[in-house]
């Protein structure tokens, strides 16, 4: 599904408004499990963090992720994210 308008989401870490593709999606699916979603098209309730260990930082440590999903964060989706934005940053 092809869309004119960029959509905007708001990094869990620096707050600020970015277009969809420059996020890294993190996905909560319907039953429960929380995954990083590199084709922006699972279901389920998405967060969104910029590429940049600064805002996953920020993200980590502040608990947003485990507030956005109301639930624990694997570690492995940590490993899986901090490998996806230290490949993309700088
Ligand atoms: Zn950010």
């Amino acid at each position: 599904m092809q869309q004119r308008k960029t959509p905007m989401r708001k990094c869990l870490g620096c707050g600020a408004m970015r277009p969809k593709k420059e996020l890294v999606r993190v996905v909560r699916e319907p039953d429960g499990a929380v995954s990083v979603d590199l084709t922006g098209k699972k279901n389920g309730r998405g967060a969104y963090i910029c590429r940049s260990a600064e805002c996953l930082k920020k993200a980590w440590k502040g608990d947003r992720l485990q507030r956005a999903f109301s639930c624990a964060i694997p570690e492995e989706v940590a490993a899986i994210l901090i490998k996806e934005i230290e490949e993309n940053d700088g």
